[in-house]
């Protein structure tokens, strides 16, 4: 039973550079899936894996409450990034970890229960991440999950006005949705979010898992909308790969957040790597290139392959392909033929989530493999 609940791919990775991982062959594979947005520096990037050795070395571990310079420098980076006073950091190991924290200290400083989330919606797969998770595929199996969830049309502002009362503790959706098909949320779609939640004393939660640390040509995507969340979780790529959450509040949340707590948090090792991972995004000024480059991409996937599908989304590096018929069957081709690795998101939708590093020449080869793959 082993590995039981993951489907295995036919490829055995050995190594990764930059945009690239090579299997047990020796084979090179163009990075552009990124395995869901987790390397957005690139594979092993020396800065990151030096930091994480140096530390280490010095002291693998120690509990949270015994403040450590690793953990206190990563606190200091997330709290001066963060959009606007959201700069209090709780830190744990993923990103449906960052999700539950960000619903409990939700519940706690409000003191109310309901939930506000979205269809199409991902949220993670624990018992209080999966309740505000759309999809029946991911929550049938395990019901009952937390009560107080209700989900709304993703992208109605008319929807989030009806359906945030006194009786709710907090509005939690993605900025741009993901695993939903990569579905940016519509102009003016999250001021709305923002106006209803401040009309009711509600906590405006932002998912930026999959979205945040560069992805979408902001360093997080509700930079984009000029709106500013009382809560931002992100995960994925803050770490390079190492595992790591955080849920970053305002002081009001923060200060009532609640009895918490986790064993691993903000470990020292990890927060180097995180430490790390944030400088050189910041010092290569990445996520501009994210939005450059994504650009770029999406204009050549236009020219050559938008005859031949439903639709091209996304901003930045977060790419979804709306193709006419499964997304999934044109995975292998793509990477045992082409030898590019990409992803899917739903039935129908390409997604491709490179690390911010890639250059217009990996995203000709891409945009090429596509063209063949597609037609
Ligand atoms: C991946 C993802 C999660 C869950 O993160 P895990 O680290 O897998 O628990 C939650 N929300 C979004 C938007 C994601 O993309």
């Amino acid at each position: 039973m082993s590995g039981f609940v993951f489907n295995e791919k036919p490829l055995r990775i050995e190594r990764g550079e930059g945009p690239y991982l090579y299997d047990d062959g020796g084979r090179e594979f163009l990075d552009f899936g990124a395995s869901y947005a987790v390397t957005p520096v690139g594979h092993c990037h020396p800065r990151v894996v030096e930091a994480a050795q140096d530390q280490l070395e010095d002291l693998l571990y120690v509990q949270a409450s015994y403040p450590v310079d690793a953990r206190d420098d990563l606190y200091d980076r997330l709290a001066a990034l963060a959009p606007g006073d959201v700069g209090n950091v709780w830190l744990c190991n993923s990103g449906t970890e960052a999700n539950e924290a960000a619903l409990k200290f939700a519940r706690s400083a409000t003191g109310r229960s309901k939930v506000v989330a979205t269809t199409r919606g991902f949220h993670g797969r624990t018992m209080g991440a999966l309740a505000a998770t759309w999809k029946d595929k991911y929550r049938e199996p395990f019901e009952p999950l937390a009560g107080g969830f209700e989900f709304v049309d993703y992208g109605d502002p008319e929807a989030i006005r009806e359906a945030v009362d006194g009786d709710t503790a907090a509005v939690l959706l993605e900025p741009m949705q993901g695993e939903g098909g990569i579905n940016p949320a519509p102009e003016g779609y999250l001021e709305a979010v923002r106006e209803a939640c401040d009309g009711h004393g509600a906590a405006m939660i932002v998912d930026e898992i999959q979205t945040g640390v560069g992805r979408t040509g902001d360093l997080w995507a509700v930079e984009g909308h000029g709106v500013t969340p009382d809560v931002l979780t992100t995960a994925k790529g803050i770490a390079s790969g190492l595992p790591m959450g955080a849920t970053l509040c305002r002081d009001w949340i923060a200060e009532d957040a609640g009895p918490h707590g986790s064993t691993f948090s903000g470990g020292p090792v990890v927060c180097a790597a995180a430490t790390a991972t944030l400088e050189v995004l910041v010092e290569e000024d990445l996520p501009a290139r994210a939005a450059e480059v994504g650009d770029y991409l999406r204009t050549e996937l236009a020219a050559a392959v938008g005859g031949d599908v439903r639709e091209i989304r996304g901003r930045g590096l977060m790419v979804g392909i709306e193709v006419k018929r499964g997304a999934n069957r044109l995975l292998p081709t793509l990477a045992m033929e082409h030898g590019v690795l990409a992803l899917p998101a739903g039935r129908s939708v390409l997604r491709l989530l490179p690390p911010l590093i890639v250059e217009r020449e990996h995203c000709d080869a891409v945009v090429e493999a596509l063209a063949e793959v597609i037609s």
